[in-house]
């Protein structure tokens, strides 16, 4: 089963993504994962889309086609992936159903996580995340554990990221709206949509998604 997990910045995508790789032995593929990383590492490509990154704007399209393209290519997965923050654009969402196609792969579901847009503001500027493993944290309803250890590792480097600012998250949504919300209208015509409330906590989103899948 492949899936997509459409939705804003701060829907909530990257920690129901998580859940689903454990529990189903699904591969997670999040762009916005991949492109930190090639921060991280120094690469050419991570200098170069570091700035774009930070204001909040998209990458370009070329770019992020590029690394999901490798990840198909070197990654089997038996139990199926789930794209995380993309396709983000038309383009990207006609380039994903290419490549699945040459793979001889499906779409099977498009989750749509709601949340408005107050609800999302609140949670990005009170998330941190897990040097180590990549938790995520959340000042308000998922606190760093008092003793300052990561409840999943045990590890103590915990990082805000760079554009969890209010500026570059205006920017963000701004762009979600224009060039991502358009993917909702074209799922929704191919009948691959199902629209799942994200306001809730963590364990009754993912039951809402459980039943969408099932
Ligand atoms: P968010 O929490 O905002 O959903 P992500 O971690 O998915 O953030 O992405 C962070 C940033 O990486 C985006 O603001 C954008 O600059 C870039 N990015 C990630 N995925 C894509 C994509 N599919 N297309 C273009 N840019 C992307
Ligand atoms: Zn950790």
């Amino acid at each position: 089963m492949n899936i997509i997990l459409l939705g804003p910045p701060g829907a909530g995508k990257g920690t129901q993504a998580r859940k689903l790789v454990e529990e189903r032995d699904m591969v997670q593929l999040s762009t916005g994962d991949m492109l930190r990383a090639a921060r991280t590492s120094g690469t050419e490509m991570g200098k170069r889309v570091a700035a774009v990154m930070d204001r909040g704007e998209l990458v370009t399209d070329e770019i992020v086609i590029g690394l999901i393209r490798e990840q198909l290519e070197s990654n089997g997965s038996a139990g199926g992936y789930i794209f995380d923050g993309f396709p983000r654009t038309l383009a990207q969402a006609d380039a994903l159903g290419e490549l699945l196609r040459d793979m001889g792969e499906n779409l099977d579901h498009v989750i749509e996580m709601q949340v408005d847009d107050q609800a999302l503001v609140a949670r990005i500027t009170a998330r941190s995340t897990c040097g180590s493993c990549g938790e995520v944290f959340n000042d308000i309803t998922k606190p760093i554990p008092a003793d300052g250890k990561c409840s999943k590792c045990g590890g103590s480097d915990f990082q805000r990221r760079a554009d969890d600012n209010e500026e570059s998250l205006r920017t963000r949504l701004l762009a979600y709206y224009k060039q991502t919300s358009p993917l909702i209208g074209y799922y929704h015509a191919k009948g691959d949509l199902v629209s799942v409330d994200g306001l809730g906590g963590m364990d009754e989103v993912a039951d809402s998604i459980a039943k969408a899948l099932a």
